[in-house]
């Protein structure tokens, strides 16, 4: 028997969910919501969506900070939205410092692919919603649809758009995706 197909969504985290500060979200004081995220979220949850975060954390590998500094921001920011029954299937982090070479840091998809191993979905259906250039080139090197939002470095990026990584959409916020992700499942 072929498993049911799932409705997933994969969503960077700083500058789509959190504010971007322009360097590192160290401790859960820097960290803050995107306006309308929660509300998103929740409409996602209630969707029946499966919901990752994919995000690169150079600043661990790169000794800017620890890797349970990172896990801390990540137990509140998860007890906070679940507090609003919001349910976050799984987050994937590249906690890589930047000149690695790892396999693992956006744009290479291997985070997706560990987030999603053995769930049956349809890539066709799938967003992947960020904010830079590596989230659109992560998205399309994995088969699934982009989704550029114009808050972190959104704004940024849109002007830098060339031809070769060009969204499925362009909107201002998490939440003026979610009827685009909602609707392309459907
Ligand atoms: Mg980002
Ligand atoms: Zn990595």
């Amino acid at each position: 028997m072929t498993k049911p197909s799932k409705k997933v969504v994969f969503i960077d985290r700083d500058g789509v969910i959190n504010v971007d500060l322009w360097k590192y979200v160290e401790t859960w004081k820097e960290f803050k919501f995107e306006k309308g995220v929660l509300d998103a979220l929740l409409t996602l949850t209630e969707k029946g969506f499966d919901i990752y975060i994919i995000s690169n954390q150079a600043g661990v590998g790169d000794g800017i900070f620890t890797e349970a500094a990172m896990w801390q921001v990540h137990e509140k920011m998860v007890a906070v939205m679940a507090k609003k029954g919001i349910k976050i299937r799984g987050a994937r982090f590249c906690t890589h410092g930047k000149k690695e070479r790892c396999e693992c840091r956006k744009p290479k998809t291997l985070l997706l692919e560990k987030a999603v191993a053995g769930i049956t979905f349809d890539r066709k259906k799938t967003f992947f919603v960020g904010d830079k250039l590596s989230d659109l080139e992560a998205g399309i090197n994995f088969g699934v649809r982009t989704l550029l939002v114009r808050t972190g470095y959104g704004a940024e990026t849109e002007k830098k758009l060339g031809k070769k990584f060009r969204p499925d959409h362009i909107v201002d916020n998490l939440k003026d995706a979610v009827p685009i992700i909602v609707k392309a499942a459907a």
